[in-house]
């Protein structure tokens, strides 16, 4: 996945870094603070800095004042850089291709076990929390998916295990005894 990545990134003049960055203010849909991006990206203040002051440079993204706080810089988008976002997120597509070759029950699998990696990297701190359903409030797991879905509250959405969502743009992350209890149900 690594080096399909750098091969994008290559031939767009960008690191994966940068993508990284213009894909997360795409995902937010609004300025954000390099703080911000710097926390959600489990990225150094100054690799941020840096990696930002690239962008800023190809005209991909902006800075400006932020809207609450007139001395802090928020960064947004340009349109330039919206077009190469949409691009970047597309470096998963051939493992999307490889995983939609697999019969349903495997690829109920692999997600499943895709999900425990993720949150146990999560845990341990190596990756940025992902705003994934099951840390979030609204998220009802079931015991047995295959026979009774789990659901989103907020949404009225029931779900198989493959359709847990990442990066949900309405989560809220749930208090830690509601995750644990999540948790132990899905992990079962
Ligand atoms: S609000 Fe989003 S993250 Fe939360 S349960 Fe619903 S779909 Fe999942």
């Amino acid at each position: 996945m690594r080096s399909q990545a750098w091969d994008w990134a290559e031939g767009a003049g960008l690191t994966p870094t940068q993508g990284e960055i213009l894909v997360l203010l795409m995902q937010r849909k609004g300025p954000m603070r390099l703080g911000e991006i710097a926390r959600e990206t489990a990225l150094t203040a100054a690799t941020t800095s840096d990696a930002v002051s690239t962008l800023e440079t190809k005209g991909l993204v902006e800075k400006r004042r932020a809207l609450d706080d007139g001395r802090a810089l928020a960064v947004r988008l340009t349109a330039r850089g919206r077009t190469a976002a949409k691009r970047a997120v597309q470096w998963p597509d051939f493992l999307a291709k490889a995983v939609g070759a697999l019969r349903d029950d495997e690829q109920a699998v692999f997600y499943r076990t895709l999900l425990k990696t993720v949150h146990h990297l999560e845990a341990e701190g190596t990756i940025p929390p992902h705003r994934m359903c099951l840390s979030c409030t609204h998220f009802e797991p079931s015991k047995n998916p295959k026979k009774t879905p789990h659901q989103c509250a907020l949404l009225g959405l029931k779900m198989l295990d493959t359709d847990v969502r990442l990066d949900c743009s309405v989560y809220e992350i749930a208090d830690l005894t509601t995750q644990k209890k999540t948790w132990k149900i899905f992990a079962q």
